[in-house]
């Protein structure tokens, strides 16, 4: 089977040093397997949305030389296919309505506690939209992490499909879009490990083999944060792009010559695609940078 990769960020900040290792990690296991690798940019959620950085997150990877294959991809232009999934599924009762609020899941521990199956509430707007949980998948394997555990409540839930305020729910389109891309393994950070059960068991909901997975070790920072959007991570510098370049390779455990840096960048990556092997990466799962 042909490989094929992508690297899917969502444009809520810019590129920063942890979205780089995701990008690298996904690209050099594409190219490494003589694959294709795609992007696409997971504009779900305007109202988190940095302006423009959709375009600077694109400018960022041409500057470090991660060049993709065919047309980037927004999920904000796949509003039809991902609507078009949930009517079908609540017109053969595989999905349905709730009305329970965030307050009740709170109360409940979290979790939702199932009360809006039986219910039958009629279509609102204002309402959340659940897939019966069909396949749940308590465990599965990925290709760093080794065999991974989903806690039970977490496999069992009806989750969320189309969200109260009307957003498609990440979980849905990101299925729905990798199928559509013909994707054959997701590289991604070890933070996505948890919704990883809920997209498998997307596949088998949909009739489809699931991919295969390697969740890469997460960068830190020195306070114990994960280097995110969220935690204001600065973002990287196309003008140290060599520089930067070589901290996240070696962060992604590879073992570089002394003059490494007198090489362009292309001839950087190219070192790279041919020395990649996923045994490398470090064992560890938070790596503090
Ligand atoms: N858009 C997600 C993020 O930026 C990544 C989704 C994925 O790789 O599955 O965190």
């Amino acid at each position: 089977m042909n490989y094929v990769g992508r690297f899917a960020p969502s444009p809520s900040g810019l590129l920063h040093f942890g979205s780089l290792i995701a990008a690298l990690g996904s690209y050099f296991q594409a190219k490494a397997n003589q694959g294709r690798w795609l992007i696409r940019i997971e504009d779900l959620d305007p109202p988190r949305e940095m302006p423009g950085a959709s375009t600077h997150i694109l400018q960022t990877l041409e500057q470090f030389g991660l060049e993709w294959d065919g047309e980037v991809v927004y999920q904000s232009q796949r509003h039809a296919h991902y609507q078009a999934q949930i009517d079908e599924w609540l017109k053969n009762g595989q999905a349905y309505y709730c009305q329970c609020t965030r307050k009740q899941i709170k109360a409940n521990g979290g979790f939702y506690s199932g009360l809006c199956r039986q219910r039958a509430l009629p279509p609102s707007q204002h309402h959340a939209i659940r897939l019966f949980m069909q396949n749940p998948v308590e465990s599965f394997s990925d290709l760093h992490q080794g065999n991974v555990s989903i806690p039970k409540q977490l496999a069992h839930e009806d989750f969320i499909i189309k969200r109260r305020d009307g957003l498609f729910a990440y979980n849905l389109a990101v299925v729905i879009d990798d199928i559509a891309q013909g994707v054959t393994e997701v590289v991604r950070g070890a933070d996505l490990i948890e919704p990883t059960g809920r997209q498998i068991s997307l596949y088998h909901t949909l009739g489809q083999s699931p991919v295969r997975y390697l969740h890469l070790p997460l960068a830190m920072d020195d306070s114990g944060k994960k280097f995110s959007k969220q935690n204001h991570a600065q973002p990287i510098d196309p003008n140290k792009a060599k520089s930067t370049l070589m901290r996240a390779m070696t962060f992604l455990g590879f073992d570089l010559p002394k003059n490494f840096q007198s090489g362009t960048i292309e001839q950087m990556l190219q070192w790279g695609i041919h020395h990649w092997c996923i045994q490398q990466l470090p064992a560890e799962n938070h790596i503090i940078v």
